[in-house]
């Protein structure tokens, strides 16, 4: 018989925490799953615990009094909120990360999820179809904890037989709850100014193609991921994954074919240096061939399906006032 897996999520409450928390709830069963988050969530449904990751006794007695099988360690701080506090980034991104490589080794969990970025990436690499093996020379101190974070991933794989699995993902675009202080942003809040018919001022500049991936894509990577056969998994720090690419303009030509009197005006502000540093594309080759991924969404689907979903949120929300 098949042992039932135990779920620990931490950052449940985030972006994709969120989306990932309700998903792993449909595939495990709504009492095999354990969201955690630093802030209390007071509409979940299902198990919910207060864990600051960076307190290690906490979290290990969590994972024993539920008998933990998996993790997936998504509490982190993002690439531009990370740059305001630079040392507490850090100390939060990479401590977090050994407590939650610790207790797995120490509690033998089966297996750890650690998402990484295309923040991994500095100037020096090539803008176009970034290969999965460069060089890595961030520019952020969001970049560098990713990094470290990747090859402590496969230091515990390698040294203690730790079957931790990771992706490096572009900027993330769900309608389910708004986005968590990354330089990719923009790219949810447009949708709301565009269902209220308003003009949209973007903080990156028009021509700023970025890679990134519709939540549904995001979340079926990261569980396809997790189900690969070990053997299959030829990367230990983590794998580069596409859905689509493409810049503010671009985005505001698919939402004017929807809204044709939609505008954007551009303000660049720091975040632009950002985004310069990182690639406008990946090649995703490595996890096409290794566990079969293949994005679904591109542009304009993803485009149609946040406004009407948003537009339907909206509605909901009025209703109910
Ligand atoms: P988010 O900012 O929306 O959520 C992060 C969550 O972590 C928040 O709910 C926050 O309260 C929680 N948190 C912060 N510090 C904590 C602590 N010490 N203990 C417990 N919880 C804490 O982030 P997200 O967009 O959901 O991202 C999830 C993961 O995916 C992160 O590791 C991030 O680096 C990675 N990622 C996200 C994107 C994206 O576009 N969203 C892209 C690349 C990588």
């Amino acid at each position: 018989m098949i042992k039932q897996e135990k779920i620990l999520i931490t950052g449940a409450n985030g972006q994709l925490g969120s989306v990932l928390a309700k998903r792993l709830q449909e595939k495990h069963g709504v009492n095999n799953v354990v969201a955690t988050d630093i802030v209390a969530d007071e509409d979940f449904v299902g198990n919910f615990e207060i864990l600051d990751v960076l307190d290690f006794e906490r979290l290990k007695s969590i994972v024993i009094q539920n008998e933990i099988t998996q993790i997936y360690h998504l509490a982190a701080i993002l690439s531009a909120s990370g740059e305001k506090h630079p040392k507490r980034t850090w100390d939060i991104n990479t401590k977090t990360l050994f407590n939650v490589l610790d207790v797995s080794v120490i509690q033998n969990v089966n297996k750890l999820f650690f998402p990484s970025s295309i923040a991994v990436y500095g100037t020096n690499a090539p803008k176009i179809n970034t290969p999965q093996s460069y060089e890595l020379t961030p520019t952020t101190v969001y970049g560098i904890s990713k990094v470290a974070g990747e090859n402590w991933a496969k230091y515990y794989f390698d040294n203690y037989d730790l079957d931790i699995r990771s992706v490096r993902y572009p900027g993330v675009i769900g309608h389910q709850t708004l986005p968590g202080g990354g330089t990719t942003d923009y790219a949810v809040d447009i949708f709301y100014k565009a269902i209220n018919e308003t003009n949209f001022e973007c903080f990156l500049s028009k021509n700023t193609t970025l890679p990134m991936i519709y939540m549904d894509d995001a979340i079926r990577a990261t569980i396809e991921l997790m189900d690969a056969p070990k053997k299959s998994i030829s990367i230990r720090t983590s794998y580069n994954i596409a859905g689509m690419s493409f810049s503010p303009e671009e985005l505001t030509y698919a939402i004017q074919k929807i809204y044709p009197n939609f505008k954007t005006l551009y303000k660049p502000d720091f975040r632009q240096k950002i985004a310069s540093s990182w690639p406008s594309s990946i090649d995703d080759s490595v996890a096409k061939k290794d566990w079969n991924w293949n994005p679904l969404f591109g542009i304009d689907e993803m485009t149609k399906i946040m406004i009407e979903e948003l537009k339907l949120k909206q509605k909901t929300k009025l209703q109910k006032t």
